[in-house]
């Protein structure tokens, strides 16, 4: 269910292909600012290992490798001073507007961030 294309731009990050600025790096985790930020704060949290969005790397990945990529969240949260809140987004798949197909989880913040989504 679940094919992972290893050509996508954030594995060319983790092969070091692409630069980026680094947020916090873990055996299992990296989390960088994002290249075209919707906030004050617009950081992605990716596990390096080859998940294609949330549910995937819910399902499948080791509880070694959920724990590393959520304490990296923390991390990233408590570093860049969003103890005054945050949106974290994970778009999946078509539906849910994912252009990346590696998983990633954006965290935004650094000011209100209004409504959850719009309405229709
Ligand atoms: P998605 O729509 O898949 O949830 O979000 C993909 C995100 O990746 C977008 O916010 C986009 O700005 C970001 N992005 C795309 N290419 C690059 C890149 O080469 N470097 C960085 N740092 N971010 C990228």
């Amino acid at each position: 269910m679940f094919a992972y294309d290893p050509t996508n731009i954030f594995a060319r990050i983790l092969r070091g292909e692409i630069p980026n600025k680094t947020v916090a790096e873990t055996a299992h985790t990296l989390a960088f600012h994002d290249i075209r930020p919707l906030a004050p704060v617009h950081v992605l949290v990716i596990p390096k290992g080859a998940y294609v969005s949330l549910d995937h790397f819910a399902a499948e990945a080791s509880a070694e490798e959920l724990v590393d990529f959520h304490r990296t969240v923390a991390q990233v949260v408590a570093g860049l001073g969003l103890e005054g809140g945050f949106r974290a987004i994970a778009n999946t798949r078509e539906d849910g507007g994912q252009e990346v197909p590696h998983y990633h989880l954006h965290i935004l913040g650094g000011r209100a961030m209004g409504r959850m989504v719009q309405p229709e």
